[in-house]
C-alpha cells in the first residue's frame, strides 16, 4: 500500500504521516527532509542556486543511502545521517531555491521510487510519503492520495510554536510557482483543511478514506 500526502508548509503532513504510519505499519518517508539535507549538503560545498553548474559539481560528489530507524526511512548523505542543521534558518531560506532545480530534483527521482522497495523488503505493510509532488510525480499511481492544507497565519503559529523562523508563505510562493513538480493539488487527490482540526482528527479522517469508510470527496 503507498499511500502519499502533499502539501505546503507546516499543513500537518509530518505529524498525521507519523500517525498512519504507526496505525497501518507503513514505513513513513518525509522528502522535505530529504530536499533539506541535500540543501545543507549543498551550502556545505559552497553550491549556489543561482549557479546550476555549482549544484551539478555538489551532486557528483554525493552518494545517498537510507537508513530505517524504527518506521522512519531516513538519508544518510556520504554514510551520515544529516542532524538539526536541516532545520537551520539558513536551510529554511534556501532550500525551496535548490529544490527548484530540475536536476536537484532529478537526483531524489530515483531514489525516492526506491522507498518502495525498502518498505516491500522490511516488515512494513506499505509507505506512507510526504511532501510537495508524491501524488503529482513520484507515485501518481498510489493506493491513496491526499492534499493537505490550511491558512498561513495558523501555520506561522505552528513553526513559531516549534521554535523555528520560518516564512511558510514565502516557501510555499516559491514550491507553487516553480516549474519543475510544483507544489499543487494532483487530480483525484482527498483534499483536507487542517486549520481548525487537530493532528488526531486529521490522521481519524485519513484513516477513514484507507479504511474505506468515508467517500473520497
Ligand atoms: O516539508 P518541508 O517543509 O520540510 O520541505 C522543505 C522544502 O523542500 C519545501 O519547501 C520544498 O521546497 C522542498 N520539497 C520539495 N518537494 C518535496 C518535498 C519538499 O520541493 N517532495
Amino acid at each position: 500500500m503507498i499511500v502519499a500526502i502533499d502539501g505546503g508548509a507546516a499543513s500537518g503532513k509530518s505529524s498525521t504521516a507519523r500517525a498512519l504510519s504507526e496505525r497501518f505499519n507503513l514505513l513513513h518517508s518525509d522528502t522535505g527532509s530529504y530536499y533539506r539535507a541535500l540543501t545543507a549538503e549543498m551550502l556545505r560545498q559552497g553550491a549556489s542556486p543561482e549557479s546550476v553548474d555549482s549544484v551539478k559539481r555538489a551532486l557528483e560528489n554525493i552518494r545517498l543511502a537510507t537508513r530505517v530507524e524504527g518506521r522512519s526511512a531516513r538519508i544518510e548523505i556520504n554514510g551520515h545521517l544529516p542532524g538539526e542543521e536541516i532545520r537551520s534558518p539558513e536551510v529554511n531560506a534556501a532550500v525551496s531555491h535548490f529544490a527548484a532545480i530540475p536536476e536537484l530534483r532529478a537526483s531524489l527521482l530515483a531514489y525516492q521510487r526506491g522507498q518502495a522497495d525498502t518498505a516491500r523488503g522490511g516488515r512494513f505493510a506499505g509507505l506512507v510519503m510526504e511532501g510537495r509532488d508524491i501524488g503529482s510525480v513520484i507515485f501518481p499511481d498510489a493506493d491513496f492520495r491526499f492534499f493537505l492544507h490550511a491558512d498561513p497565519a495558523e501555520r506561522e503559529r505552528r513553526r513559531l510554536k516549534q521554535g523555528q523562523v520560518d516564512k511558510v508563505a514565502e516557501r510555499d510562493r516559491l514550491d507553487s510557482s516553480r516549474k519543475t513538480a510544483p507544489l499543487s493539488r494532483s487530480a483525484g487527490s482527498v483534499s483536507i483543511d487542517t486549520t481548525t482540526l487537530t493532528i488526531a482528527e486529521v490522521a481519524d479522517l485519513m484513516a477513514s478514506v484507507i479504511e474505506g469508510k468515508a467517500a473520497v470527496p
